[in-house]
């Protein structure tokens, strides 16, 4: 590896994560991520870097990833295998023409990854549904009798999925939280984020047939941070009976870099064993979750409100997860979405569900880390702290460390702007 690169960097060479880029003077295209550096892959393309691998090469011209994630698996392991030799060989052709292909992160806009079709939202974290049910039922009935079976979901809204460094306004809506009274209109009080994974699709399925749990993996491009915005007021006044609606749709955040299934494969580890047994088509032959620890920081804006820029807090985490805690692996996911004939296409997201880990110090939202409200979190200046507030920032971090190796997802950072 002749580019030297901070070995706390989250896109080491074993990452290479691919995103959209723009510069000053070039349109968006497709970039990979690499130390402080961005790879620009049109120019590299145009190097000559990738003549040995039969694909059109046009896809790297994009506004979005979806034409390359739509080229597969193959195309993608052999894209990422000649970076690395690229940057392995001290001697590589290449080497002389970094000012060309290499963009400093500092000078380059990041946009929206992946043009969103459809976006599916799951609940796959035992202990958040049991933190959720508990509240709400009691301890006794926390899960509901499907909830060992299924992966349950709900299908979102792709509209509102927006890239990180996008701040959004306090959203409105009927409120009820007395109802022997009527309903009232107004801003949300109650704001939370979900700390989530999203599986991004790279190929999908015909309508009508469906993708064996066995498989499934090879129809994932990649792994987002999603951080899934809620307005848990709205959503206790207009769930029932059909489920989250406009509290869950007005914003949720990813992260700009798509990390690879190859980029993770050494941070495969065991997922949770099921009981009872699940029915076949949901039966793994190894079922594995990936090892990715996930922290959520709160910064809050210290000073005058009406300043355009105010002083943050030092990030507080508030929250550390891991992607490993899911009951549900992505693959049965992917099983039970497709299982009646439904069709996943390139550029679909699969959303995890907030991911809670066993501890309290590991819950993935606001919601149980203060249990509804109830147990208020004391924040370094000693203040109490339960659902987040206007000018105040979350961000999301994840990456996977072992051996030396560390492959991040970076960042997904968003900021809280009064109701309008
Ligand atoms: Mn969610």
């Amino acid at each position: 590896m002749w580019l030297p690169i901070d070995p706390n960097s989250d896109f080491s060479i074993h990452n290479l994560p691919f995103g959209i880029f723009s510069t000053p003077n070039a349109p968006k295209r497709v970039g990979v991520a690499l130390g402080d550096w961005v790879i620009d892959m049109p120019v590299l393309t145009d190097l000559g870097a990738f003549n040995g691998i039969d694909f059109d090469k046009n896809v790297f011209r994009r506004d979005f990833l979806n034409d390359f994630m739509a080229t597969g698996k193959a195309v993608r392991v052999s894209v990422r295998q000649v970076l690395q030799q690229i940057f392995d060989d001290p001697c590589s052709p290449f080497k002389n023409h970094t000012s060309a292909f290499l963009v400093k992160q500092s000078d380059a806009t990041l946009s929206m990854p992946v043009k969103v079709g459809d976006y599916t939202d799951f609940y796959s974290s035992e202990q958040h549904a049991f933190n959720v049910g508990a509240m709400f039922r009691g301890a006794e009935n926390a899960l509901m009798p499907n909830w060992k079976h299924l992966p349950v979901g709900y299908h979102g809204r792709a509209s509102s999925i927006v890239v990180s460094g996008t701040p959004f306004h306090r959203p409105k809506g009927q409120l009820c939280p007395d109802e022997t009274q009527p309903p009232f209109f107004a801003p949300t009080k109650r704001l939370d984020i979900e700390l989530e994974m999203a599986t991004v699709i790279g190929t999908g399925n015909d309508l009508g047939d469906r993708i064996d749990v066995n498989q499934a993996e090879n129809h994932v491009f990649g792994f987002l941070l999603f951080n899934d915005w809620s307005a848990r007021d709205i959503q206790r006044w207009e769930y029932v009976p059909l489920g989250p609606f406009l509290a869950k749709n007005f914003f949720s955040s990813v992260s700009p870099w798509v990390v690879t299934t190859e980029a993770l494969a050494s941070f495969r580890t065991d997922a949770p064993a099921q009981s009872p047994e699940v029915l076949p088509y949901l039966q793994e032959t190894h079922r594995q979750n990936f090892d990715v620890t996930l922290e959520v920081y709160l910064e809050k804006s210290e000073t005058d409100k009406t300043t355009p820029t105010p002083q943050r807090s030092a990030p507080f985490l508030v929250s550390r997860s891991n992607f490993k805690h899911l009951y549900w692996t992505v693959a049965q996911q992917i099983a039970h979405h497709t299982v009646n004939g439904c069709n996943l296409n390139v550029g679909d997201l699969l959303a995890s569900g907030t991911i809670s880990g066993p501890t309290p110090d590991s819950y993935g939202s606001f919601l149980e880390l203060t249990w509804g409200g109830k147990n208020p979190l004391t924040l370094p200046d000693g203040t109490h702290y339960t659902f987040v507030q206007d000018y105040d920032t979350i961000i999301i971090r994840g990456f996977a460390e072992k051996e030396g190796k560390r492959v991040g997802f970076g960042e997904v950072r968003t900021t809280v702007l009064p109701a309008k």
